[in-house]
């Protein structure tokens, strides 16, 4: 080898070397750069849509967090209108009013579906066709009204015998529902959950890095931990405080938390509280909880099974042992003040 060709190897050895830690100093910067950037801010909105008030809290690095927040509202008053049993407009007015069978669109078809299902699981505690007894009684879930007293005892039987999940037929292969005996659907008891279960999907399906939560009146779904690595610190209400007032603190970095409460809507006759859960055996407001809270990963299902917990509250023993079974772990605040919780509910009450 002659000398020049030893030194223009020289020469490219320590190029290499050279341009090898260059590499590895940027590779190094970049880490450090993206592992200490500061998280986004959060950007929050809230709008009073399906009869609540909806609070959108949500930081995004890929795109404009109010674009998601208005995607996630938007969602919301498009269920509004099309679930909302006393709008004509809306495809469960439709129903209610016809006669025979319906056909209905594929998300109206699986909604339905999925309610009737958890008729059933749930023993009749949830039942999605009381609607004409809720209207009777005058708590309609969308308008917010506000009732003042009980109707008759005549009455309330009249609405009770029009009432059942068993006379929802499904036909599936034609996607049409037919109602039977005069019964009215309601799915104010699912259609929070639906919706903030919805808007989670939408928004994950534009930034799945997105984070922050969805809170529909005290329904809650997670998007995601603050600043990606915190637990959400929720607090649920102390029914015998004022609306300030924590019974109980939960850490969740992801799923979702619904409280089905007698402080919700109610008014007082004679000092007895009427509120807006109807034990569908009795037709009066169901008694036996002041409020009952389900922490579950689906929205439908927390929102569905505190609804059916708070009628079952007599049988607490029952919800503790079979709810957890399908993923909803309880929390029971009874008339007596006595709590009552499954025993995996401690794992949501520490910070982990
Ligand atoms: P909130 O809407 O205040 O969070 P819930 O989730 O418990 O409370 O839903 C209550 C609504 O569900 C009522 O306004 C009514 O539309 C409907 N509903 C009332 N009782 C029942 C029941 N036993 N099963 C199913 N839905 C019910
Ligand atoms: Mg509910």
């Amino acid at each position: 080898m002659r000398v020049s060709d030893r030194k223009s190897l020289l020469k490219a050895r320590r190029n290499a070397v050279f341009y090898g830690i260059l590499l590895l100093v940027s590779v190094a910067t970049i880490a450090v750069i993206y592992c200490f950037r500061s998280p986004p801010p959060y950007y929050e909105v809230t709008d009073f849509t399906m009869g609540t008030r909806v609070r959108v809290v949500i930081a995004s690095r890929k795109v404009s967090p109010k674009s998601l927040a208005n995607l996630v509202l938007s969602e919301f008053k498009r269920l509004s209108a099309k679930y909302d049993p006393y709008d004509p407009r809306s495809v469960i007015y439709e129903i209610n009013h016809s006669k025979g069978w319906v056909k209905v669109d594929e998300e109206t078809f699986a909604i339905i579906e999925a309610a009737i299902r958890y008729a059933r699981i749930t023993h009749g505690a949830f039942d999605p066709t009381l609607g004409k007894l809720i209207d009777l009684w005058g708590f309609s879930d969308f308008e917010r009204k506000k009732p003042t007293s009980v109707p008759n005892e005549k009455d309330i039987e009249e609405k009770l015998a029009e009432t059942g999940y068993e006379n929802v037929d499904l036909d599936r292969s034609n996607m049409a529902v037919r109602l039977r005996n005069g019964v009215w659907l309601d799915l104010g008891g699912l259609v929070k959950g639906y919706a903030l279960d919805r808007a989670y999907n939408i928004v994950r399906n534009v930034d799945k890095d997105a984070t922050g939560f969805i809170d529909a009146g005290g329904d809650i779904k997670i998007i995601g931990p603050k600043y990606g690595k915190l637990p959400w610190t929720i607090g649920i209400r102390d029914p015998f405080g004022s609306p300030s007032d924590a019974v109980d603190y939960v850490y969740l970095r992801e799923g979702a938390i619904a409280t089905s409460g007698d402080y919700e809507r109610y008014f007082i006759e004679n000092g007895i509280r009427y509120h807006h859960i109807f034990d569908p055996k009795t037709g009066y407001p169901a008694r036996g909880a002041r409020s009952v809270t389900v922490i579950s990963k689906d929205a439908v299902l927390a929102d569905v099974f505190a609804t059916a917990g708070f009628v079952m509250a007599k049988d607490w023993r029952y919800v503790l042992v079979e709810f957890p079974k399908y993923g909803a772990h309880v929390f029971m605040v009874m008339d007596s003040g006595e709590i009552h919780k499954d025993p995996f509910f401690k794992v949501y009450e520490s910070k982990r």
